[in-house]
């Protein structure tokens, strides 16, 4: 392993181990320091020299506060005095402004034994202070459970079992390694993305290596909970382990959960699998439920961490472009009814959502370009520059790098400021469904056979369809209109209802299906229409006429 990289990375940090007495942070931050090059030190050993007393002496002679005082100064000069691997005694910790300087400094990490390992650890010893009374293990237990809190704010939590130093000596430094070093590339290759939701607000991190550093990014958010990962069986094949391997370094026990791929997942009895399969996990409100793959493990996941035990937190890890831009941000969940699509679910947001740049490169070609569809889309509905921007880059962009990313990133943002402008879509949110009143109709006379027609797939047609329905209302120009047919059909997207293969085109048929879309209102469609490219507007009282007239031709054409 190159530790080189990783003591590097640190640019200057020291690594704080900090735990109860007994946890093994000598034994381990000796060794850390020889692997990483560093030097080691002992905050209690600097503390009994400077006193010239043993750490007993100063408690029985000057008290528990004296003691705690002196510890927080030795342990500031310390840190101000170079990178070191640093051992803390137990109860340093505790001390808020001793948290601080470390936070400033270095990156703590919490050896975490289990009870009784400390407890036969702790026995060999006769010479600690708080554990001179007539029920020692009682005492112990009482400490761990007052402080675990404390310590689980340490940066990284390692589990320390009665077992050889080193394997928790690799635990730590591959932790170190996720979190500083992205294996892809630089550390900063990532961004963030808020959405802005008041106390549900989260982050939306788009990067590469972000499928290691997720039990890193997870642990943050939600030290020593537990996690399940939520995924299907395409997913699982290519990007499981990593994610199970970034959990366990990070001191996050995680189960698995595999689902057959595909849209029929969305279902009821899915549903209530992986509820079940979540409860024999012991997953709880403060534990994570992980969605790890596209826009049907997402919807499934979330909808089912919306309703377990009233709501338990959640995080995406979306692995298609599509849910990258779409589904994985703003909180929409649900499952199919055999009677329609989305139509049981929920609004419930995400803690975190980790958008990895590198797990789009598996993706087949005409699942990127599916969801190339949605990242156009931001484009239509109001920015016209970025529109404009993805003409001349679109290339770069399906390549991946600096170009897919700040698509990824643009598109992110405009759906995070919709979406925290109108999370449950009374208004403006209704705007992201540019093409979708079409697409979803085609989708349905499809029967959501995905060999005959994607999601994006239909949104394109449905967004060049919104876009020449608007041209025939007089209300865009045809100029706009046959610039946004262009763009799809340059990145290989279809834009007529005839490409549908398989799709009976009948336009009463088409009709049907539009009625059956939610944003139905007392009989008149609602559709989205454009003034031009990045200005459209919702139209709540299309006549269907209009609209069947209209099918009527472009069908012919
Ligand atoms: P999907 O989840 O079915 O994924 C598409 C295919 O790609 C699947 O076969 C999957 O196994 C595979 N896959 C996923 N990641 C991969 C990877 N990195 N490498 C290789 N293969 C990979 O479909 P999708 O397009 O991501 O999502 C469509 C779903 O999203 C629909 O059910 C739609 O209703 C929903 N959706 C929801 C929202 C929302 O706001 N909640 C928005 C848009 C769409
Ligand atoms: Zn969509």
């Amino acid at each position: 392993m190159q530790t080189d990289q990783v003591t590097a990375a640190l640019e200057g940090r020291s690594i704080v181990l900090v735990g109860m007495m007994g946890a093994g942070k000598t034994a381990v931050g000796k060794r850390i320091a020889h692997r990483l090059r560093l030097p080691f030190v002992d905050a209690d050993h600097e503390i009994e020299a400077g006193a010239r007393l043993t750490i007993p002496e100063i408690f029985e002679r000057f008290g528990e506060p004296y003691f705690r005082d002196g510890e927080r100064k030795v342990i500031a000069r310390l840190l101000e005095e170079g990178q070191k691997v640093l051992a803390l005694g137990g109860g340093a910790f505790v001390n808020a402004q001793t948290r601080e300087r470390i936070a400033a400094k270095g990156v703590s990490v919490w050896l975490k034994p289990e009870f009784e390992v400390l407890l036969k650890r702790v026995k060999k010893r006769s010479n600690r202070p708080l554990l001179q009374t007539p029920d020692p293990a009682g005492t112990l237990r009482r400490l761990l459970e007052e402080r675990s809190p404390i310590y689980g704010l340490a940066d990284i939590t390692v589990q320390s079992p009665d077992g050889p130093h080193e394997s928790v000596v690799d635990a730590i430094i591959e932790a170190l390694r996720s979190r500083f070093i992205s294996p892809a590339a630089s550390s900063s290759t990532f961004e963030t993305v808020r959405v802005a939701l008041g106390d549900r607000a989260y982050d939306i991190l788009i990067g590469d290596g972000l499928l290691e550093r997720a039990g890193a990014e997870i642990a943050r958010i939600a030290p020593h909970a537990r996690a399940a990962i939520v995924t299907d069986e395409n997913v699982a094949a290519i990007h499981l382990s990593t994610v199970e391997k970034s959990f366990a370094a990070a001191g996050l026990s995680s189960t698995s959960i595999v689902l057959p791929a595909g849209e029929a997942t969305k279902s009821y009895a899915q549903f209530a699998h992986v509820c079940d399969a979540l409860i024999s996990a012991h997953i709880e409100r403060r534990d994570v439920v992980v969605a790890l793959g596209g826009g049907v493990v997402g919807d499934l996941a979330g909808f089912c961490a919306s309703t377990l035990r009233r709501g338990v937190r959640f995080v995406q890890i979306p692995t298609t472009l599509l849910a990258q831009v779409d589904s994985s941000v703003g909180g929409k969940t649900a499952i199919n009814s055999p009677l329609g699509k989305n139509l049981v679910g929920a609004f419930y947001q995400p803690s975190l959502v980790l958008a990895d740049q590198g797990a789009l490169d598996t993706l087949s070609l005409r699942e990127f370009r599916a969801g190339y569809a949605e990242v156009v889309k931001y484009g239509l509905i109001d920015d016209r520059n970025f529109f404009e921007w993805l003409e001349s880059n679109w290339r770069a962009v399906f390549a991946g790098g600096e170009a897919r990313r700040r698509a990824v990133a643009v598109s992110c943002g405009s759906k995070a400021r919709v979406v925290a402008s109108d999370e449950t879509e009374q208004g403006p949110r209704a705007l992201l469904n540019l093409g979708h009143t079409f697409g979803h109709a085609f989708e349905a006379l499809c029967h959501y056979d995905s060999a005959k027609l994607v999601h994006g797939e239909g949104v394109a047609v449905g967004m060049a369809c919104a876009f020449r329905f608007s041209r025939d209302l007089g209300l865009c120009s045809g100029q706009d209109s046959a610039r946004v047919e262009a763009h799809m059909r340059a990145a290989g997207l279809p834009t007529r209802i005839a490409e549908i293969a398989g799709m009976k085109p009948d336009p009463d048929a088409l009709l049907v299906a539009m009625r059956q879309d939610k944003k139905v209102e007392r009989g008149r469609l609602t559709f989205i229409l454009a003034r031009g490219i990045g200005e459209t507007f919702i139209a709540k009282d299309v006549a269907e006429s209009d609209v069947r007239a209209f099918l009527v031709r472009d069908l012919r054409n």
